[in-house]
């Protein structure tokens, strides 16, 4: 637990914001915006600091090609191990979970090793493997120590973080950011240095950090002071978990299975160097060879949906039609809508502002 006072840290925000200017600053990941949603950060602002939430939802970014491949082998009988996340997101037609209910084979499983070990039982299974850096070292050290069994494969959806980052800063030409909140999870396993290329390349402010709220508006606080006294750099806020140089043991285990390659990201397109597909040392395992899929095709995006703008930082769910009318989380057309790291599913839970608002003035300096 932090110990911090956190009315004096927010007066400081107001303080450092007066006189900048409109600042933007986006927080890569879904769990941050859970917490900047979850306990009213955005109320506790001041009127020219905007949160913005990123591309930090590792299930609302698979396109619907790979959902829809793995429902088809589900129909043939062969079981699918997903995470529960990635169970309701929809495909183009239909999601998994509609799928088994339609007879599919599809199991819902908490990690890779849950499939390892109910695939001991012979039956040909596929895992669904999805997540960002966080989760890719589980499969690969498995894979490394020969613990999986041949009637186990593997489908690699998995997705990398900065360069989507990358991605937004050079190619989405129509949004401004002035500081990013660099996902802690991740930057366990990649290093807090792996973000270092935000202030070098770009010029911009940069802090890992944790998900308390007090983390949260310690970055937020970090990244005014830099941008107020012209002091761009990568700051660590969550050095009590994050490494500069991450878990280097973990992430050597990702290189020995993997090859990074470009990959698609779901009504994005293709991202230069930012997915991972098994190395042909672990050609036995892929699940792409030994049933030919392409993973090409399928409908990303749902008529009306805005997912694809949310990811970028380009709109917020309130600003989809569709939003609370005819998708919530009951009935979700977007995968945004789904996950509980998904923008608009944390805005539709948690986002009513009126409950948990605390007036900006009583923190006027
Ligand atoms: Fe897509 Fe639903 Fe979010 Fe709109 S509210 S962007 S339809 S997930």
């Amino acid at each position: 637990m932090l110990k911090v006072d956190i009315n004096r840290l927010v007066r400081n925000i107001h303080k450092l914001a007066k006189g900048l200017g409109d600042v933007r600053i986006m927080g890569f990941c879904g769990t941050h915006e859970y917490v900047i949603s979850y306990y009213g950060i955005r109320s506790l602002m001041p009127e020219n600091v905007e949160l913005i939430a990123g591309p930090g939802c590792p299930v609302c970014v698979v396109p619907a090609a790979y959902i829809d491949e793995c429902i088809k082998l589900a129909l043939d009988g062969i079981r699918v191990f997903t995470y529960g996340d990635m169970y309701r997101v929809p495909g183009t037609e239909m999601s998994l979970s509609r799928a088994k209910a339609e007879g599919a084979d599809v199991k819902i499983v908490y990690s890779f090793l849950d499939a390892i070990r109910l695939a001991k039982d012979g039956k040909e299974s596929v895992f669904f493997g999805v997540g960002f850096e966080t989760t890719q070292p589980s499969v690969a050290s498995r894979l490394v120590h020969k613990d999986v069994p041949r009637n186990l494969k593997i489908i690699s959806a998995y997705r990398l973080t900065p360069p989507i980052m990358r991605y937004i800063l050079d190619e989405v030409r129509d949004i401004a950011i002035d500081g990013i909140i660099a996902p802690g999870h991740v930057s366990t396993i990649i290093g807090s240095n792996a973000w270092k290329f935000l202030a070098e390349d770009y010029g911009l402010p940069v802090v890992v950090a944790g998900f308390e709220p007090e983390d949260v508006l310690i970055a937020i606080f970090e990244i005014l002071r830099q941008i107020k006294f012209n002091d761009v750099k990568l700051f660590n806020e969550y050095s009590r978990v994050v490494r500069s140089e991450g878990n280097i043991k973990a992430w050597r285990y990702v290189g020995k299975v993997f090859d990074v390659v470009s990959a698609g990201w779901r009504g994005i397109g293709i991202v230069k160097e930012s997915g991972l597909e098994l190395k042909n040392s672990y050609a036995e395992y892929d699940a792409r060879l030994e049933y030919g899929l392409d993973f090409k095709g399928g409908r990303d995006v749902a008529p009306g949906c805005r997912c694809a703008d949310i990811i970028l930082g380009r709109a917020k769910p309130t600003e989809c039609p569709l939003f609370m009318r005819v998708c919530n989380p009951s009935s979700p057309k977007g995968p945004c809508m789904v996950s509980s790291e998904g923008t608009c599913a944390i805005w539709a839970r948690y986002g009513n502002l009126n409950k948990i608002r605390v007036k900006t003035k009583d923190f006027k300096t």
